[in-house]
C-alpha cells in the first residue's frame, strides 16, 4: 500500500512527477473533482432540461462551500443491456426524470460466460441507444471490446464507452482498442481487471494515455474471488483506493456488478462513497425480472431514486480523512473477513477430529499436544513480532471454542458437517 500520496496531490494543487507509474506528468489532466468536471462538461452536451456544467460553474463550484460532492457524483445508471427499443426509451425516460442521473449506459456486446445466452443487440441496440440519447438528453455510454465495436460506437453517437473487466484482463485486446481510438477524445472508463491485478489495470490506463486519452476514469466492479462471499465479486476497496493514489483519475464504483444482488446495493452505494468514490454505476432496468441479462441485481429507476435519495453525499473537505484512511480501512475489512473464515473452517476440521476421537475413545482434551503447541504458536508469534499475551489469549479462546464444540460431539448433541 502505497501512502506517500497526500489529498493535496490527488486534487491537484501539489504535483510531483515521482508518484506517477507513467513518469510522465498528466500535462492534460487535471485530477480528482477538477478532472470530473471535465468529464461531465463533454458528457452533457445537449443542453436540456440539465443545464450543462461550464467553466464558470466550476469556478464558483471550487469556492462555493455549499457544493457538495452530490452535484459532482456522476451518477451511470441504466440496464445492463439494451434489449428493445421499448426498454431503453422507457428506461432512458425514467432515469431522466432524476435529477442525479447524468448518464444512460446500455450494453451493446455482452460477454458471456457461457454460449448461447443473450449476447447483446448489436448494432440494432446502437440505434435504439441513440434514439433514447434524442429523447431524453442523456449522454450515453456502453461497453466496447473491439475495434469493429469501437467504430459502430463512434458511428452511432456514444458518448462514452467502458472497457469490460473481461478485456481489461488482456494486454492485447487493450493495446487494439486504445490504437482505435487514438485522434479521439472521448472519455473511457477502465473497469478493473477480473482478478485483483492493480498493475495490470494501471497497465491499461497507461495504453489510453499513450494513445493520447485523457479523459480516463477508473470504474472498480469488485474482483472474482476463490471463495463464496456475500458479493457476486469481492470488493477490496484497497485496491482503487491505491489506484486513484497512484492515478489523478475519477473513481466510479460500479456497485451492480460489485454485490450481484439488490439487497446490497444501498449500503455498499454508501461505503463507496465514504470511501471518497466520484460517481456510482447503477444497473437500472424498467422492468427488472424480465432483464435478459444480469436480472437478479437491477433495479427499477424508482427503486433508484429511492437508493439515491438514501445516500449521504460528503463535502469533498470531510471526505478528505475518509479517503485517506480508506485503503487501509479496506485492507482491514478484508483481512477480518479472512480471519472469520480461517476461524470457521478451523472448527469444522477440529469438529472433524471430534467425531474421530469419539469413534476411537480418545479424550477431548489432549493437554500435552495442546502445550506444545502453543509454546509453538508464541515463539513463532514473537518472531514476527506480536505480543505472547495477545497470542496466549487469541488460542486459547480458539482452543476452549474447539474444546467445547468437540464435548458437544461427544455427548452426541452435534455431528460435524
Ligand atoms: C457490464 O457493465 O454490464 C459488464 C459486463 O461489466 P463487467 O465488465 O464489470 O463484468
Ligand atoms: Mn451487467
Amino acid at each position: 500500500m502505497e501512502s506517500s500520496m497526500t489529498n493535496d496531490m490527488r486534487l491537484g494543487t501539489e504535483r510531483t512527477d515521482s508518484f506517477h507509474p507513467f513518469g510522465v506528468p498528466m500535462e492534460s489532466t487535471v485530477c480528482g473533482q477538477q478532472e470530473l468536471h471535465n468529464l461531465l462538461n463533454v458528457l452533457r452536451p445537449y443542453g436540456t432540461a440539465r443545464n450543462p456544467v461550464g467553466v464558470t460553474d466550476i469556478k464558483q463550484a471550487d469556492s462555493s462551500p455549499a457544493f457538495t460532492d452530490q452535484d459532482t457524483s456522476l451518477i451511470i445508471a441504466g440496464p445492463c443491456s439494451v434489449e428493445s427499443e421499448d426498454q431503453i426509451i422507457a428506461t432512458a425516460k425514467a432515469l431522466a426524470e432524476i435529477p442525479e442521473v447524468k448518464m444512460l449506459r446500455g450494453g451493446i456486446w455482452k460477454p458471456r460466460t457461457r454460449p448461447d445466452a443473450f449476447e447483446g443487440s448489436g448494432e440494432q441496440g446502437l440505434v435504439w441507444l441513440r434514439e433514447a440519447k434524442r429523447a431524453t438528453g442523456l449522454p450515453t455510454a456502453t461497453e466496447v471490446a473491439t475495434p469493429e465495436h469501437v467504430e459502430l460506437a463512434l458511428k452511432y453517437e456514444v458518448d462514452a464507452l467502458w472497457i469490460g473487466a473481461r478485456t481489461v484482463v488482456n494486454p492485447f485486446s487493450v493495446q487494439q482498442l486504445a490504437d482505435a481510438l487514438c485522434g479521439t477524445d472521448i472519455p473511457v472508463f477502465i473497469k478493473n481487471p477480473l482478478s485483483p491485478d492493480l498493475n495490470l489495470w494501471l497497465g491499461a490506463f497507461e495504453r489510453f494515455q499513450k494513445a493520447g486519452l485523457n479523459r480516463l476514469a477508473a470504474v472498480h466492479r469488485g474482483f472474482a474471488y476463490y471463495k463464496e462471499t456475500p458479493y457476486r465479486n469481492y470488493p477490496m476497496w484497497e485496491i482503487p483506493i491505491e489506484l486513484t493514489q497512484r492515478l489523478n483519475v475519477p473513481l466510479i464504483t460500479d456497485v451492480s456488478h460489485i454485490c450481484g444482488n439488490r439487497e446490497l446495493l444501498q449500503v455498499t452505494a454508501q461505503k463507496a462513497l465514504d470511501l471518497a468514490s466520484d460517481g456510482l454505476m447503477i444497473e437500472c432496468h424498467i422492468n427488472p425480472e424480465t432483464a435478459l441479462t444480469d436480472a437478479k441485481q437491477q433495479i427499477t429507476p424508482e427503486e433508484l431514486k429511492t437508493l439515491l435519495s438514501n445516500l449521504t453525499f460528503r463535502s469533498k473537505q470531510s471526505y478528505d480523512v475518509e479517503h485517506d484512511l480508506a485503503g487501509l480501512r479496506g485492507e482491514i475489512d478484508d483481512i477480518d473477513s479472512e480471519l472469520l473464515q480461517l476461524l470457521a473452517r478451523r472448527m469444522e476440521v477440529s469438529a472433524q477430529i471430534g467425531e474421530y476421537k469419539k469413534n476411537h475413545n480418545v479424550t477431548v482434551v489432549q493437554m500435552d499436544r495442546w502445550k506444545k503447541i502453543l509454546a509453538d504458536h508464541i515463539a513463532t508469534g514473537a518472531d514476527m513480532g506480536l505480543p505472547p499475551l495477545l497470542i496466549n489469549k487469541v488460542f486459547e479462546a480458539i482452543h476452549q471454542a474447539s474444546i467445547e464444540r468437540q464435548g458437544r460431539i461427544m455427548e452426541n448433541d452435534e455431528e460435524s458437517h
